[in-house]
């Protein structure tokens, strides 16, 4: 069969998915299973492709056809402009979450610019935070922790496929394997945070596919918050920044517990759709 007819073919199964974008998804499976790039696909309309490679195309649409998410079929997810390695068990990056990283890295410039700080990400899953902070600013020190062996196997495998020997990855619950004498500059996370009665209405890619640990925050989805704001205090330098991913109507609650806790300058970042999408504030000793 030509590259052409089985794109259409392929897109055609899944094209009754609510989410997703049938054609790209088709695209990136068939040119990860012939090992070549999109614009290859594109301009090779004709060419013929093997029946083996036929068979596994249409047998992992099939699979994609029933909401299995797209990126744990090629093994991989677009973050910041790198490709990282995800597979079932780990949380798939999320474009909103660069938000996040994007303020990281320009704070880091202006406040500690090509110093070497430590940067801790809590709950590091499959590297996406940390990682690309590790990558763009190779004189800081990041450590990842996770509890998930899966996602500490997952955020291994990308610390090496970059090189990044500016990243300690610890198993971790929250802080219980930190040593206490560390002080971070910056505390980034993005914790479960999805209310656990609301995860049964997230699509199916999501709530069937995805770790449960990495999503559901309790019964408000704040849990993660509660335990990490004021044991975040220990861990953090003076005028150190805590930063957070949040759901898009948990801004202002965040916003409170932060305050309560004596952090300044708190704010709440928006994402792409204008929702609120991460919250930040820095440590200061109250007077
Ligand atoms: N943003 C993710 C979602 O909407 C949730 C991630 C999280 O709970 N940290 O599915």
């Amino acid at each position: 069969m030509e590259i052409n007819q089985l794109l259409k073919k392929g897109a055609n199964m899944i094209k009754g998915r609510q989410y997703g974008n049938p054609v790209l998804e088709a695209t990136l499976l068939l040119g990860e299973l012939l090992n070549v790039d999109n614009t290859h696909i594109y301009t090779h309309g004709k060419e013929e492709v093997s029946q083996v490679i036929v068979d596994k195309f249409l047998e992992l649409m099939e699979k994609r056809s029933k909401g299995y998410p797209i990126q744990y079929i090629i093994n991989k997810k677009e973050f910041m402009g790198l490709d990282f390695y995800v597979e079932e068990g780990v949380l798939i990056p999320r474009s909103d979450t660069e938000i996040l990283v994007e303020y990281v890295l320009s704070y880091i410039e202006e406040n500690h610019n090509n110093q070497p700080i430590n940067i801790l990400d809590i709950g590091i899953g499959s590297g996406a935070i940390g990682l690309s902070i590790a990558y763009y600013k190779r004189n800081v020190n990041v450590y990842g922790t996770d509890i998930s062996d899966v996602s500490l196997k997952v955020a291994n495998i990308n610390k090496n496929r970059y090189n990044l020997d500016n990243v300690i990855l610890m198993e971790s619950n929250l802080f219980e394997g930190i040593n206490e004498e560390n002080r971070f500059h910056i505390i980034a996370s993005n914790p479960p945070y999805i209310p656990k009665n609301d995860i049964e209405t997230l699509q199916r890619e999501v709530k069937d596919y995805e770790p449960m640990k990495a999503l559901d925050g309790g019964k408000d989805g704040l849990d993660f918050y509660r335990r990490i704001i004021p044991d975040s205090k220990r861990y953090l330098i003076e005028k150190g920044l805590l930063i957070f991913e949040i759901g898009y109507d948990q801004g202002q609650q965040i916003k409170s517990m932060m305050t309560d806790e004596g952090f300044k300058d708190i704010k709440i970042l928006k994402d792409l759709q204008g929702l609120d999408r991460v919250v930040l504030g820095v440590k200061e000793r109250r007077s």
